[in-house]
């Protein structure tokens, strides 16, 4: 039996593409009303029309996340156009890996104000509307999913400070979740592994090609392989608390 997240509404960082748009989808589908948050406008606009068609609700919200303010304020500005807040999927990332010794520094800060900055921002200003979602909705319960990544479990040579970043989100999430259970807001964890979406074409020349090899002919995971497992956790009945899953590619050793 399923939840419907029907009068709910959701807000997924990094809707732009991959698996934050396929997480979009899927929660429109389950009837929440979804705010679309990344940078690039365009982008989102054409998942909100597509949404839209397919009979959901969608709202666009253009913010740079690793910036305090702009976060804050996609936030609030959700909240007062929707009303309320239920659901959070912490899923905007970058991944710029390659051996340490010569990353150059801006990847390395790129990947800490992204995936740690910018995930708290957005956290901190989303927690007291996600209690009071769990407290006065009918559902009776509010959920926060991050996306973190098979790297944030094992990490591997040439990841180290992507792993840094996703271990960390891993520890964060079991913190709060510990402190959230008694307000009845579900904390989870999601980690892919290797999914076909836009993550590798950020990477610098050399790298790309190094990573490319090592994927060699394996059939990648889809976004909507993940956004399945974001949708099973956020659609359980109140008693259920799916906390973690890592969803690898059916060939990723
Ligand atoms: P994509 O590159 O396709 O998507 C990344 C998303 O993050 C884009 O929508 C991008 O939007 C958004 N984003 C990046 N920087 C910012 C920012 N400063 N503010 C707001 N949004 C931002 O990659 P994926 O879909 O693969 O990645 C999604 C998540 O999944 C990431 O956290 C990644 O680490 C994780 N992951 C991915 C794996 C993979 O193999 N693909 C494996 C394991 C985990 P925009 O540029 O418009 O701002």
């Amino acid at each position: 039996m399923t939840a419907s997240l029907r009068q709910t509404v959701a807000l997924v960082t990094g809707a732009s593409s991959g698996i934050g748009a396929a997480t979009a989808r899927a929660l429109a589908e389950e009837g929440a009303s979804v705010a679309l948050v990344a940078r690039r406008a365009d982008r989102l606009d054409e998942l909100a029309a597509e949404i839209r068609a397919a009979g959901g609700a969608a709202t666009v919200v253009p913010a740079d996340i690793a910036d305090r303010v702009q976060a804050r304020e996609a936030v609030g500005r959700v909240v007062e156009e929707l009303g309320r807040l239920d659901t959070v999927v912490n899923n905007a990332g970058v991944c710029l890996v390659g051996p340490a010794e010569a990353a150059p520094e801006h990847e390395w800060d790129r990947m800490l104000a992204v995936n740690v900055e910018g995930l708290l921002h957005v956290t901190r200003a989303a927690l007291p509307h996600l209690v009071r979602a769990a407290e006065s909705s009918p559902r009776r319960v509010a959920d926060l999913v991050t996306i973190s990544s098979t790297a944030g479990r094992v990490a591997r040579a040439g990841q180290a400070v992507y792993s840094l970043t996703k271990s960390g989100v891993n520890a964060f999430s079991e913190s709060l979740r510990q402190e959230l259970q008694p307000k009845r807001v579900r904390v989870g964890v999601v980690g892919p592994g290797t999914v076909d979406t836009e993550l590798a074409s950020h990477l610098r020349d050399g790298v790309r090609e190094a990573v490319a090899g090592q994927i060699g002919a394996m059939e990648l995971l889809r976004p909507d392989d993940v956004a399945d497992a974001v949708r099973y956790m956020v659609t359980r009945e109140r008693r259920v608390a799916v906390n973690e899953m890592l969803v690898r590619a059916g060939e990723q050793s």
